[in-house]
This record gives structure tokens, sequence and C-alpha cells, in this order.
């Protein structure tokens, strides 16, 4: 509720406006009647719809129609395929983005939020000193200041580009080598490849994709390797110059090649550098993600952090919910604990993976299991004489019967466990997937047909 008797010039005060950010300020404002200020130092919009998620996901979609060219002939179509043309496609995304980024300032006037295109550092537990010199004071402040990519200690690596910059580019490179071996690694090695890029991949540790399900993973790697993607594991660069035709690499394994351009995808960093965070007090990990409680409340008790800044789980809809939950909390006078289990989420590679819970080996280690599982070659992709397999598991408690994990590798994974991550985030058991009827023919209905367990332990 706002303070009628406050002597501060807003109740809120929001740093940050992306999708965390943003939700927060205009629910503070729009439901519960705050005064509320928030300070965006680049575009509106944040990660997720700017440099992130969005554009990302229409390059998926632009990547995926090579395949659907070769299919459709298959199927008896008389298609032909020309060259994908970059500019076209990335003057529409541009656009787009322009258009998001509006309806996201649309946001925030509607609900009467004080809308300041500057940069904003933390003066005091109550006030925010702006780059256009002004200073708010406000009785709460959130920060929302998300993440940004980060490249390796290496010489030169600033020949390098970062995911940031894909969405810049000029023109296509023919070559790429992309190194990392996580989701954005992964996600633009098949977008890159569909658009007709040569791509190598070196990532450091022995497989991709570190923390999912060891099966699940193994396939998508299986997979983009069928298509053509040069996988390296075991391998990182060790000198980089920049050289005619292009940027020469000396791999840790020995190889020494040219690439067109060179893509740093080897993690990001909570962007809480220079915010006057560590002269108020507010307590960082190594990396920089501001400390906070269930609450989302940061040592210094008027200072809260949500979303990328909080290096808890750095996903858009995580990010909106701890949101949400600050503001029930501060001004719904509803204590509100983030709930971070059991959260489903997607890479978006070719194929697709979707995951929620455990994975075969964290809930392995945990309690005896059964595990159900299979792969085949789904019947649209095998009428088309292409060799894709897909993969649906489920991991299952052996004590209670509870379904603790569900990994899926296919087209449309993404889509397919945000509806099986209802039934396992309401602890559903294997036998209430077998009472659920099979819808036919799909891929999904294997996920309520599998009958015997391929392991136990
Ligand atoms: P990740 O942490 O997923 O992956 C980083 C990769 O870089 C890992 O393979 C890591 O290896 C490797 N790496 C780190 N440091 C080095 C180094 N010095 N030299 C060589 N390799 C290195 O980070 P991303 O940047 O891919 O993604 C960041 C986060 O963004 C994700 O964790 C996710 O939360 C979010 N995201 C979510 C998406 C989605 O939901 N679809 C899409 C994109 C991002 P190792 O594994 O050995 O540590």
């Amino acid at each position: 509720m706002s303070d009628a008797k406050s002597d501060f010039d807003y109740d809120l005060f929001v740093i940050g406006g992306g999708s965390g950010g943003v939700r927060a300020a205009r629910v503070a404002a729009g439901e519960y009647g705050a005064r509320v200020g928030l300070a965006e130092e680049d575009r509106y919009g944040g990660t997720c719809v700017i440099r992130g998620c969005v554009p990302k996901k229409l390059m998926v979609f632009a990547s995926t129609y090579r395949d659907a060219f070769g299919d459709a002939r298959e199927y008896g179509w008389d298609v032909n395929d020309g060259p994908f043309d970059w500019h076209i496609f990335a003057d529409k995304m541009r656009s787009e983005l322009d258009r998001l980024e509006g309806v996201y300032r649309n946001l925030l006037d509607g609900s009467g939020v004080d809308k300041f295109d500057a940069r904003a550092t933390l003066k005091d537990a109550h006030t925010v000193t702006l780059s256009t010199g002004e200073e708010k004071t406000a009785k709460h402040i959130l920060i929302a200041s998300g993440g940004r990519p980060v490249r390796p200690d290496l010489k030169n690596a600033e020949l390098g580009i970062v995911s940031d910059d894909i969405f810049h580019l000029e023109s296509l490179p023919r070559s790429m080598l992309i190194i990392g071996g996580g989701y954005i690694a992964c996600e633009f090695a098949c977008i890159l490849h569909g658009l007709g890029v040569d791509v190598t991949m070196y990532y450091r540790g022995g497989q991709i994709l570190n923390g999912f399900d060891d099966e699940a993973r193994g396939l998508v790697a299986e997979q983009m390797r069928a298509r053509g993607i040069a996988m390296h594991s075991g391998a990182s660069v060790l000198e980089m110059e920049e050289r005619e035709g292009g940027i020469w690499t000396k791999a840790t394994t020995g190889a020494e090649k040219i690439f067109d351009k060179v893509l740093f995808a080897t993690g990001r960093k909570p962007n809480s550098d220079n915010m006057g965070l560590e002269a108020l007090g507010v307590e960082m990990e190594r990396n920089g993600a501001i400390k906070v409680n269930e609450y989302s409340q940061s040592g210094v008790p008027s200072v809260y952090a949500i979303g990328d800044v909080t290096d808890r789980v750095n996903l858009t809809p995580v990010a909106i919910r701890e949101g949400m939950a600050f503001v029930k909390t501060v001004f719904g006078g509803e204590p509100t604990p983030v709930d971070h289990e059991l959260i489903a989420s997607a890479v978006f590679t070719q194929p697709e993976m979707g995951t929620v819970g455990m994975t075969e080996e964290e809930a392995e280690a945990q309690e005896p299991i059964e595990v159900y599982a299979t792969s085949f070659r789904p019947m649209q992709t095998a009428f088309a004489d292409r060799s894709d397999r897909v993969m649906m598991k489920l991991v299952v408690s052996k004590a209670n019967r509870t379904v603790l994990g569900c990994h899926i590798v296919a087209p449309q994974a993404g889509e397919m466990i945000q509806l099986a991550g209802i039934a396992v985030k309401m602890g559903a058991t294997k036998e209430q997937f077998d009472q659920t009827c099979a819808v036919h023919p799909t891929m999904s209905e294997e996920l309520v047909t599998m009958r015997t367990p391929v392991r136990t332990s």
C-alpha cells in the first residue's frame, strides 16, 4: 500500500527494466497503488526480449525451415529451397523487438510507473543516483539488473563475439567456432547450422549440457553431430589472433584453424558492478550475485533483488515469479517465499530437450529408482527418411512411485514438458501417468505407455 505520510519520492524504485523488474513495478503500482519509479539504462524488455529468449526463438524458427523444405519434398511437395537471406530476417526481427520494447514501455506507462532512461546506482539504503544527475529516494529498492555474457580470461578474447552480438551481425559468417557446451552454445550451434553456417563447437568437458540427464544430453549431442555440427569435447581455445581470412585459433587439443567468427558462450555474470552495493554493505557472492533470503531481501532491509542478478535459477519465468512474490510480500502484506522446486525448462536445440525434476544420476544418488525410457524414430521424420530419434524418459521413486524426473528429447519438447511439468509438480506417481489414456498417434503418448523399467537401482 502506498504510504501517504512517506517522505520518500517513491514507495518502490526498481533498477532494471527486464522481465522481472517490469513485472514487479507494474504490479506494485497497478494493483497495490504504490508510487513506483524504474530506471533502465538500455532497452526495456531486458535480456529475454531484446537479446535473449525472444530473438533466439525467432532464429530457431528461421533455422528449422531448411529441414522442412527437404521433408516437404519427401511428402510430395514440389518445393525449391534457395539460400537464407539474413538481411530480410534480421530487419524483421529487429522491428519485432522494437514493437515489443514499445509494449513494455506502454505497460509501465499504463500502470503509472515513472520511467527513467538512465543508469541507477545506490547512494544509500533509500536513495538512488541516476546517470542524469538526479537523485530519487524510495522506501524500498528492487535490483533487477540481470546479467551479461562473459568472455574467458584469454589474450585477444575481444576478437570473439558473445550472444548479445549475434542479433547485430551485419551478415552471417561462413564459419563459426562456438566455445562452451551450455544452453547458449548448443542453441546457437543448432540455429547457425540450420541457417547454413559451418559450425564447430569446442567444449571443455566430456559432454555438452552439463547438469542435464546423461542419456538425454547424449542423444542431443548425437543428433547435433549427425546433422553436421563438428563437436569437440575436451577442447578449448588456447590462443587466438586476427589473421588474413578470419580469426586463427589454437585449441588445447593442438588443432589450429581459421574461422570467420568465434562465439564465446562461456557463461554469464550478474550485473552488480559499480552500483554502490559494496559500500552499502549488500553482500554478494564471488561472482557478483546479490545474496538474498527466500523473500528476495538482501542483508540491507530496504534493498531487494530478483532475477539473474541473484543467480538463483536464471530463467525469465523465474524472475517474473520472484518479482510477483516480492510485491506480494512487501505491498500485499503476505510474506511469500519463492518456490524454486521442480521448475520445468527447455533447451531449444534441434532436437529440443525438455526437462523437469531430477536427472537419473541425481535420483539414483538419492534413493532406489526405476527408469522408464524409450527412444524411437518419430513418424513424421521417419517418413521423410530422416534418421532423427526422440526420447521419452521417466525417473520413478521405488519407495513411493513418484515421478522424480521427466526428460524429453524431441521436436517441440519444450511444449511437451510444460504439460508434463504440471503432473510432476503435483507429485504424480507412475501409476497416475499410466491411468492417463494415450493421445494417439503422438510422440508424447509414450509417456503414459511405458510398462517395464529399463533400469532399476
Ligand atoms: P552455461 O553455464 O549453461 O554454460 C557455460 C558453458 O561454458 C559450459 O559448457 C561451461 O563448461 C563453459 N565454460 C565456462 N567457462 C569456460 C572457460 N573459461 N573456457 C571454456 N569453457 C567455459 O551458460 P550459458 O551462457 O550457456 O547460459 C547461461 C544461463 O542462461 C543458463 O544457465 C540458463 O539459466 C540461461 N539460459 C536459458 C535458456 C533456456 O531456458 N532455453 C537459453 C539460454 C540461456 P562447464 O560445463 O565445464 O562448466
